[in-house]
């Protein structure tokens, strides 16, 4: 791999692809940030990539300040970044949070770009619409996120042989085990604090919701082309396992290793090549693996995704919009643990159902949700 253009590149997922891209020595040609100019600066200085981007346009002076004069050309606002993942380049990883990554990933797929995919709702809000862009353009779609990385490998190899069912894994969050009774105490502090994971402060609390294994479910029929029954959620704890494919014969194939998202961010850059990481290596000596059954009464988030799966249609992006705005107000002290699903659940109740689906459709579905949930 020669290059790529990396969006969101100041965020969890970003700065490890950064890593991956050192390591690799991997030319950077774009970089993004939402508003964060004073890491996105510091990190063009040290890529020097062709262009840069920052979605706020409040933020445009920042940039400007940092790198004038650098011979980088610099842009601002939505419709860049839909430009940038249209460049031409050998792979755009997606690493954006929530639905502002959806325009981007189609931009990328349309032009025929392969796309290294961490944003998981632009699969949720848009998968038919991506996944047949993908077959059209003949082009590919890589996952990152790490469970589906690991389906993804169990998959290769498999010749026409179709998986009988996929181990989705989860680690259970920072709540595992409390019941309906003690989450109704439950604070921010706790939710951010996930027992196995470093991640951006949305995907822990839907780590800590479990509307993180829903959202995966959807991203996983998507990517993989199966039903949504085919899908089992097990709480792993350790997340040693990261997910696994059981075939007709009984054979269920897994894939192993350290949780760190440097692992599968790699392979999506590297693949089929599998190079030297940074990670940990994986010692099987003092490893104890245990796997339960997800508590869908105390986490009704799972239970959510996969009716919003089954009513098709705009649900998942009434669902995937409604969750994003939930976590945020609950960011903010506006809403408390256990109102998260119920907030969902009376968007996916209230807003204008559309059993079509297109990104005039994803447009007008997600205001709509934003206005009834002021
Ligand atoms: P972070 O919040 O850490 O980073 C998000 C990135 O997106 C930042 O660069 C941020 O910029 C940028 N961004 C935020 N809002 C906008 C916007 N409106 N327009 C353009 N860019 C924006 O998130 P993560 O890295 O944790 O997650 C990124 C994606 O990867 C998510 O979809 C998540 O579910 C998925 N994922 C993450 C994993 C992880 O380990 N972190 C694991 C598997 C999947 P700024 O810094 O300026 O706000």
């Amino acid at each position: 791999m020669k290059d790529m253009v990396l969006l969101g590149s100041t965020g969890s997922i970003g700065t490890q692809a950064l890593d991956v891209a050192k390591l690799h020595n991997i030319k950077v040609t774009a970089l993004s940030a939402g508003s964060n100019a004073e890491l996105l600066i510091r990190q063009a200085e040290e890529f020097s990539p062709k262009y840069v981007c920052i979605a706020d346009e409040s933020k445009y002076r920042d940039l400007k300040s940092g790198l004038s004069g650098k011979g980088i050309e610099l842009m601002c606002g939505k419709e860049c970044l839909c430009a940038l993942a249209a460049l031409p380049c050998d792979t755009v990883v997606n690493a954006i949070v929530g639905t502002a990554g959806f325009a981007p990933a189609l931009s990328a797929v349309s032009a025929g770009n392969k796309l290294a995919l961490a944003n998981k709702e632009s699969l949720v809000v848009g998968g038919e619409i991506i996944t047949s862009i993908v077959k059209e353009k003949g082009t590919c779609l890589f996952p990152i996120d790490s469970e589906h990385s690991a389906i993804f490998q169990c998959l290769t190899g498999r010749g026409n042989n179709k998986p009988k069912k996929l181990i989705l894994t989860a680690s259970g969050g920072p709540f595992r085990g409390y019941t309906s009774e003690m989450l109704k105490t439950v604070d921010k502090a706790q939710a951010l604090k996930h027992p196995n994971w470093n991640m951006g402060a949305k995907i822990t609390v839907d780590s800590a919701t479990m509307m993180n294994k829903g959202l995966e479910l959807i991203e996983a029929v998507w990517l993989f082309d199966v039903l949504p029954e085919q899908v089992e959620i097990v709480v792993h704890p350790q997340s040693i396992l990261h997910s696994a494919v059981e075939f007709e014969d009984g054979s269920v194939i897994g894939q192993m290793g350290t949780p760190d998202m440097r692992i599968p961010i790699q392979l999506a850059l590297t693949y089929p090549n599998r190079c030297p990481s940074c990670a940990k290596p994986l010692s099987l000596f003092g490893v104890t693996m245990t796997f339960e059954k997800p508590d869908e009464k105390a986490f009704p988030c799972m239970g959510l995704a996969r009716s919003a799966l089954k009513k098709g249609g705009n649900m998942p992006c009434i669902m995937n919009k409604a969750n994003e705005i939930a976590v945020g107000m609950f960011l903010r002290d506006k809403l408390s643990f256990c109102e998260i699903p119920e907030k969902i659940s009376w968007a996916m109740e209230n807003v204008g159902f559309s059993e079509k689906i297109s990104l005039d459709i994803i447009t007008e579905t997600e205001r709509e949700t934003e206005e009834i949930l002021k």
